[in-house]
């Protein structure tokens, strides 16, 4: 999982297939991983029986270990997903936390791409814990396909009965955000990779339109990737002044404010049809006054733009507080009168954190006892 085509062909020649049936393989093989949600070489029948059990031996297409699933109160699923790395089978397991947000029109699945992230924005829970390791092409990939086994999203699943799945939309997941765990512009190749695998036609077939990578702000990347992969692109802004975005989102020192807006009015493939969200987190007293929001209007002034308010989710020893209600509304005022849409996003799954910044606590957990079980005790 997580081979273009052209490299599993290159692998299955070098396990002694000619050139012309390894290609034709390839195909057969994505067919069955993506289109079919195959999980098992023995489930491939239109690959004959040996054939299988060859593939079977050089190779794994199966799916991460489900460590628990939860559902929220309001539909919100959280998925804590073990993966081992079959380069490195003797490293420990990682835990990937994976959340599926149905609303009534779409399926929202926001996918990690690290274990833990090497930044530390002030505010976010992951950027209290260091980077594990990059999540490969595979396991990002694996996030997708393992949600869609449990939303009965393949040919012949079966959708659960609890929780919500929307109405009348053929597929359960219909939106990916790249809004998990990590920055996925510190782990740019496998990214790109496994979101032109979900977009390819061949392969997961969901449009590019419909996939949101978010960054902090690695401004040398953003170029590529909207050139290289071309998926819509969200900016964590959270501030309008770079002393202020220093403290909250520490990689503004490296490529301040004035380079990050450059940056986006660059980014290839935007216009009306097709804008950057910037996500604003609102935190009491800190960046939610009038004056930034018209500080805010100014900045974006020419990008084609919208505005996504996130009300800060709390989590233990966090120095911030949530603005007020009202203040957020005043915020959001000024910025949707100055002409550009500003919906506040509802938390959602707040009662399992799987809220925005929350994934941290339940991955820590499990650190230790996996570190026990490693230990012996
Ligand atoms: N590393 C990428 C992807 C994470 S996306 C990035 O920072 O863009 C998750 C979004 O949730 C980001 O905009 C992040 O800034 C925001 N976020 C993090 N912690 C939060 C919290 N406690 N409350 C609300 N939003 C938070
Ligand atoms: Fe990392 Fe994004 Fe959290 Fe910042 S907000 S620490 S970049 S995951």
């Amino acid at each position: 999982v997580g081979l273009e085509p052209g490299e599993m062909a290159v692998l299955l020649a070098e396990s002694g297939l000619g050139e012309k049936e390894a290609r034709m393989r390839a195909r057969q093989l994505w067919n069955w991983i993506y289109v079919n949600g195959a999980t098992d070489f023995q489930a491939m029948t239109n690959i004959a029986k040996p054939m299988r059990e060859t593939l079977a031996e050089g190779f794994v297409v199966q799916r991460p270990e489900i460590v628990t699933e939860q559902v929220s109160a309001d539909g919100t699923r959280k998925w804590l997903f073990r993966f081992t790395d079959p380069a490195t089978p003797n490293a420990p397991p990682v835990d990937v936390e994976t959340v599926y947000i149905p609303e009534e029109d779409r399926g929202t699945l926001c996918v990690s791409s690290q274990v833990g992230c090497t930044l530390t924005c002030s505010f976010c829970h992951t950027g209290t814990q260091r980077l594990v390791r990059n999540l490969t092409a595979g396991e990002i990939l694996n996030q997708i396909l393992a949600a869609r086994d449990r939303l009965g999203d393949f040919p012949g699943g079966v959708r659960p009965t609890d929780g919500l799945v929307p109405e009348g939309e053929s597929r359960a997941i219909t939106n990916i955000v790249m809004m998990g765990m990590g920055e996925p512009l510190y782990n740019y190749d496998n990214v790109k990779k496994a979101l032109l695998i979900a977009a390819s036609g061949d392969g997961i077939s969901l449009s590019k339109r419909r996939i949101t990578l978010s960054t902090s702000g690695v401004v040398p990347y953003i170029e590529p990737t909207g050139r290289e992969i071309g998926v819509s692109l969200a900016i964590s802004l959270h501030a309008v002044r770079d002393d202020l975005r220093n403290e909250l989102v520490p990689i503004n020192k490296k490529w301040p404010l004035a380079e990050l807006i450059a940056a986006c009015h660059s980014y290839p493939g935007l216009n009306n049809a097709r804008r950057i969200t910037f996500e604003y987190v609102m935190l009491k007293g800190i960046n939610d006054s009038d004056a930034d929001a018209r500080e805010l209007v100014r900045l974006l002034a020419g990008i084609p733009a919208k505005n996504n308010l996130i009300p800060f989710n709390p989590w233990p020893g966090s120095p911030y507080e949530c603005s007020d209600w009202d203040r957020i509304e005043g915020f959001a005022e000024i910025v949707n009168r100055a002409g550009y849409a500003s919906p506040v996003r509802t938390p959602r799954g707040r009662d399992i954190s799987a809220a925005c910044g929350q994934r941290k606590a339940e991955t820590e957990r499990l650190t230790r006892k996996q570190r026990e079980a490693l230990e012996g005790a």
